[in-house]
């Protein structure tokens, strides 16, 4: 008996009132996309349920791992789709589908029938505690517990019969789209990529934004970042890259700015940079992948200095967790292998023996007048000179 379709539940969703098939349909377009390697499938809504059935051949395994990568899905049913509701039909199919998928039959069970067919000559209970008897005649170390059973067996009655018992946890959250659009700042390493999961889980469509200093910086290094994005596409959607050319920027900062100032300083002209691109792709916030204490550029002081260049709110999801948790959700997101191939960072490059941890927003606000002669000129070169790349998972 091989499953041809899933049955989709989502929880959040449910309960948005009004907007509810905004978020459905959000749903439906990014299941849409995650299928699309995997087969033809038929994605539609059905009286608060979402089906997809396959047209054609299909690889379970990969169906099942590219639909734990959509948002907003809470559980997984393989699901058995018959189109003859006669009862004596659906019960040798119930039969036939426990005898399949459990070998060991030493489990208690129930049998959950919901009729959406009211027309329907057996009511639901009576459906139920008929295909539980069929069932206990037909394997005898099956046992009945309507409390608490080990399996339930779920038949609904439409124009067609579906018939499931198992679930496979989804991602959870909320369907991409639904949320806005947010700008991440995406470097090479291991937070960012995770910061734009965490984000877009929340229904936030991303766009990203990386700093190269080329030739300090290798086309290596900017490849990674490309695979990076990809990586997080399977989850976020397409995303659109910005590369930023942040070479004679930094050079400035470097020859005239205290070194011990320099990653600040920098960061805020990131940001700033940032911001310009955000706004323009009409995106509400910033991501960016700190956490408090990390390293000297991430101190409460100065996240302080260099969050006060920016208008938009700065969203930070990392903020709070300690490195182990990051890299722990970069392995299951797939990103922490790619993160840690050792390819050189515009910021490490620059980088002062001992940083400045506690900057005084006044001292470096001073510092950055030794740019006023060249900066102007300097960040209109690095917004017109950016380059796009449009990155898909597939
Ligand atoms: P990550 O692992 O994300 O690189 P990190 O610990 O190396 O983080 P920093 O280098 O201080 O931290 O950077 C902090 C944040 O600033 C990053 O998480 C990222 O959002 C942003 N950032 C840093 N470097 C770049 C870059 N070259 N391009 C785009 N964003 C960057
Ligand atoms: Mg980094």
């Amino acid at each position: 008996m091989e499953f041809k379709a899933f049955l989709i539940k989502y929880a959040e969703i449910g309960i948005k009132g009004k907007n509810r098939y905004l978020f459905e349909d959000a749903l439906i377009q990014q299941m849409k996309y995650a299928l699309k390697p995997v087969g033809e499938f038929h994605i539609r809504k059905e009286s608060g349920r979402i089906f997809a059935e396959a047209l054609e051949e299909f690889d379970f395994d990969e169906a099942v791992e590219a639909l734990s990568c959509v948002f907003g899905i809470s559980g997984i049913c393989p699901i058995i789709i018959e189109d003859d509701n006669d009862f004596s039909h659906i019960a040798r199919v119930v039969s036939e589908y426990v005898d399949d998928r459990y070998n060991n039959k030493n489990f208690s069970f129930k049998v959950n029938v919901r009729r959406a067919d009211k027309k329907y000559p057996i009511k639901s209970m009576e459906v139920a505690a008929l295909l539980g008897e069929h069932l206990l005649n037909c394997f005898e170390e099956l046992h009945v517990d309507v409390h608490h059973p080990d399996v339930t067996i779920t038949v609904e009655i439409r124009n067609k019969v579906y018939i499931y018992s198992e679930e496979i946890p989804g991602p959870g959250g909320m369907p991409i789209g639904t949320n806005g659009k947010a700008m991440l700042l995406l470097s090479g390493g291991i937070d960012s990529p995770v910061a734009g999961y965490m984000i877009s889980k929340r229904g936030v469509r991303i766009d990203a934004t990386y700093f190269h200093a080329p030739p300090y910086t290798s086309e290596r290094a900017k490849q990674k970042v490309v695979d990076l994005a990809k990586q997080i596409a399977k989850y976020t959607g397409p995303i659109n890259l910005h590369i930023v050319n942040f070479t004679d920027i930094q050079m400035a900062i470097y020859e005239k700015c205290p070194h011990d100032e320099l990653t600040i300083i920098m960061r805020r002209y990131m940001m700033k940079i940032a911001e310009h691109f955000a706004k323009e792709s009409k995106c509400l916030a910033l991501v960016t992948g700190e956490s408090i204490g990390q390293v000297a550029s991430q101190t409460m002081q100065s996240l302080f200095v260099t969050n006060e260049v920016c208008d938009m709110p700065v969203f930070r999801p990392c903020i709070g967790m300690d490195k182990n948790d990051i890299v722990a959700l970069s392995e299951k997101i797939g990103t922490y292998e790619t993160s840690i191939l050792p390819y050189e960072d515009c910021c490490t490059i620059f980088v002062a023996k001992h940083p400045v941890t506690k900057p005084r927003l006044d001292v470096i606000k001073k510092s950055e007048r030794k740019l006023d002669d060249c900066i102007d000129e300097l960040m209109k070169n690095a917004l017109e000179t950016e380059e796009v790349i449009k990155i898909n998972a597939h």
